[in-house]
């Protein structure tokens, strides 16, 4: 028996436990990565909220700290600019002027540089950092200023940093104005401290979001654009700081002078809480994985196993091997109740197999005997049971076969008619017994006498006839005298005086010519002129007269 399920390779993954396995994986992963995309996404935008609210706050605290930097210096720019040598500035008296401030510079704690301005816009002295500030800067300091200052001079910053100037006035009268370049390491210093804790850079930005100094990671960038800061609503900005870092930067304003107090936190410092989140939920989604993994691995090889033993044994018993024998389980569940189930039914199908090969054998010999039997009845059927040659039944139908035959090849056909002569008269005297004797060895003589090819029966009674296939009229009238001549030299014992008794027989031939009804009456009617001629003869009915 050929298996269906043979041919039929399983495709991968297509398995059961793969399937649940699988299901499982995906659906843990799934879960898991939802799960863990709202938590962190709620993360960030908590955090990103919070932010919002602690930057600002923490640098508007750090706002108020470098303000009152930018007062004292501012007061301490005041306090100078109210000193009589500087008020009194003279054209021809530059020597005092300079000495003067040189002094207060030296005990300044927040100017590098001093510079006066007189009210011709004229430069009258500058000293220290100052030096470094281009006149035309510097003069501009007054008077175009209106108010009371002070003022931030802030153009060309690479070179000179911060600068700011207050007026000189005596009175009510406005005498120039005092310019002091803030010292980079006291605003530094201060810088230094302000921001909130996580930010790695701080600057002092002027009016126009550019850089007047540094510290931290943003020392020496001095004059770098951070324009988007100061600009637009207030809060946060997150971009690309000059090398290229993401980072998180805001700014708050210091009041008069329009400068600025910015910070940029890196935003892997900035979002720290958020990547710890994923990263314990990545561990967190990683240990759910392997645990629901191993879980379903060991639950379906424990579920899917004896299924796919079950199946095996399904398979075999398709291919008629019932030797199957499942071990059950040591369990009492689905699985094992249906091991048992299939044991029992195997068992059976084997008890049922026992009786079918049984009674299949049976059947078998049953049936040979019947076919045995059916031969001999075929046999008898055409057999005569006296001579054991064919009977007339089979002798019509063989006459049958051979008139359709020489038919299509277009062969001569045949018959003689032998009938014994006198027979009635050995009948009588013998008795019947003697005259079947004498038929069965006649019959034997024909037998022996007539070739492979011919058809010999018992036509009736004490009559035969020969069916000779390819043979015409003359070949039969030969065959016919063969025939009368062996029984005329043969002699027979029929009774108990074992005295051999001789007898003879006359023979009709004729040649079929396309009748069947013509063939058969040719040959008696040339039976009956043998009789007619003294018996043991042969006579041919032959139309033409040649034999
Ligand atoms: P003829 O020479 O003219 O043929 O004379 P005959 O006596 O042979 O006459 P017929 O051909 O009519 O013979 C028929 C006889 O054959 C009648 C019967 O006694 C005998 N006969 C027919 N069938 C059997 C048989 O099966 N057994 C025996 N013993 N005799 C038979
Ligand atoms: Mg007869
Ligand atoms: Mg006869």
């Amino acid at each position: 028996m050929s298996d269906p399920h043979q041919g039929l390779a399983r495709p991968p993954l297509s398995g059961l436990a793969t399937k649940i396995i699988l299901f499982v994986f995906l659906s843990t992963l799934t879960t898991g990565g939802v799960v863990s995309w709202i938590s962190i996404q709620s993360t960030h935008t908590q955090l990103e909220r919070a932010l919002d609210r602690a930057y600002p706050a923490e640098l508007a605290v750090s706002a108020e700290d470098i303000r009152s930097l930018l007062k004292a210096a501012e007061h301490e720019l005041r306090r100078h600019a109210r000193n009589p040598v500087i008020t009194r500035q003279r054209s021809n008296r530059l020597a005092p002027l300079s000495a003067t401030a040189a002094r207060l510079l030296e005990a300044s704690d927040y100017f590098s540089g001093l510079a006066v301005v007189d009210r011709n816009h004229a430069l009258r002295m500058a000293i220290g950092a100052a030096q470094a500030v281009p006149s035309e800067v510097l003069e501009r300091s007054f008077p175009k200023r209106e108010g009371d200052g002070p003022w931030a001079l802030d153009s060309n910053l690479d070179a000179h940093g911060s600068v700011i100037a207050v007026p000189i006035v005596t009175g009510t009268r406005r005498l120039g104005a005092l310019v002091g370049t803030l010292r980079p390491s006291v605003v530094r210093a201060a810088l230094a401290q302000a921001g909130p804790p996580e930010a790695d850079a701080t600057y002092l930005l002027d009016a126009r979001g550019r850089v007047l100094v540094g510290a931290g990671a943003g020392e020496g960038r001095t004059g770098l654009a951070l324009d988007a800061l100061v600009s637009g609503e207030p809060g946060l900005r997150d971009y690309e700081d000059v090398n290229g870092r993401q980072v998180l930067g805001g700014a708050a304003p210091l009041g008069a002078l329009g400068w600025h107090l910015a910070a940029e936190v890196p935003f892997e410092r900035a979002f720290e809480p958020v990547m710890k989140v994923v990263t314990q939920t990545f561990a967190v989604n990683l240990a759910i994985l392997l645990v629901f993994g191993f879980l379903a691995f060991s639950i379906t090889t424990t579920a899917v196993k004896p299924i796919e033993t079950l199946s095996d044994g399904a398979r075999r018993i398709a291919q008629g091997r019932f030797d199957v024998e499942i071990p059950e389980p040591k369990r009492h569940d689905e699985i094992s109740l249906l091991t048992r189930v299939f044991n029992d039914i195997v068992r059976q199908l084997r008890r049922k197999q026992i009786e079918i090969d049984s009674t299949a054998r049976t059947l078998r010999e049953r049936n040979l005997a019947l076919e045995q039997a059916n031969e001999v009845l075929s046999q008898l059927s055409i057999t005569d049971g006296l001579t054991k040659l064919h009977n007339h039944r089979y002798f019509q139908d063989h006459l049958t076969r051979e008139i359709k035959r020489v038919g299509r090849v277009n062969e001569p056909l045949s018959m003689l008619i032998i009938d014994i002569d006198d027979f009635k008269s050995l009948n009588d005297r013998l008795g019947h017994a003697a005259g079947d004797e004498f038929l069965s060895g006649l019959a034997q003589i024909l037998m022996n006498t007539v070739r492979e090819t011919d058809l010999l029966a018992r036509y009736g009674g004490e009559e035969f006839v020969m069916l000779c296939s390819n043979t015409d009229l003359e070949g039969a009238y030969q065959l016919g005298e063969k025939v009368r001549t062996a029984i005329e030299d043969a002699s027979f014992i029929l009774d108990e005086s074992m005295r051999p008794m001789r007898l003879t027989v006359s023979v009709g031939a004729a040649q079929f010519d396309g009748n069947r009804k013509h063939f058969f009456k040719a040959a008696d009617r040339a039976l009956y002129r043998a009789k007619d001629q003294g018996k043991n003869c042969v006579v041919a009915d032959d139309p033409n007269g040649m034999l």
